[in-house]
């Protein structure tokens, strides 16, 4: 098997066409050209982090502020999820669940698994974790669901006369942790998988 870098030749990440290498940005999209990002585990950490320090006071402060005439109240995503689960909504406790806690926690052991896996020089199988990579993006665009529930029960409250809910601090770290999760993926080079395998092989 040949790679692009050892023909000397590189690929666009953008729009898939193959230059000399070299040749600074693509002559077809203008994408910037490099054989291998560099500096991508750098980066992949540096977001990765961000997003875990985003994540910690996601879950320990308040995601909900409910003020009724008797008090107010204040939920984390956790405690949220209990209290709709005792109103009887299993169905959405289990999708705040899934998306607050879940896909979160697996997100950030997968792309660490990858980056340490490279890291290393590990050659096995290398489909699987492009597979488990691209699993990663895909999700990506499904984590701000959990801000999504909080902006409508909000919304569905806010009718009512009697009782008013409000976003907490954590529906903003939890976004940010979003986003710098889909950061630190994104900045993950795929090629670099492929590198260690076609050395062995
Ligand atoms: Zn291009």
């Amino acid at each position: 098997m040949t790679r692009a870098i050892d023909a000397g030749l590189v690929t666009c990440t953008e729009c898939a066409s193959v230059w000399p290498r070299g040749q600074g940005t693509c002559g077809r999209c203008g994408n910037a050209l490099q054989s291998r990002h560099t500096r991508s585990l750098q980066r992949v950490w540096a977001f990765w982090l961000t997003g875990l320090l985003c994540y910690v006071p996601a879950n320990l402060s308040p995601m909900l502020v409910t003020s009724t005439l008797t008090g107010t109240s204040a939920n984390t995503i956790v405690g949220g999820a209990v209290e709709i689960a005792k109103h009887g909504d299993i169905g959405i406790a289990a999708i705040v669940l899934g998306a607050s806690v879940a896909i979160p926690v697996a997100k950030f052991l997968a792309i660490a698994y990858l980056a340490v896996s490279v890291q290393r020089g590990s050659a096995r199988s290398p489909a699987a974790r492009l597979h488990l990579y691209e699993a990663v993006e895909f999700i990506g665009r499904w984590s701000m669901i959990d801000v999504f529930v909080v902006a409508i029960l909000s919304a569905l409250v806010q009718l009512s006369v009697v009782a008013s809910i409000r976003p907490g601090p954590a529906a903003l770290t939890f976004a940010l942790s979003v986003i710098f999760t889909m950061l630190s993926a994104r900045s993950f080079d795929t090629r670099l998988i492929w590198d260690e395998h076609n050395r062995k092989t």
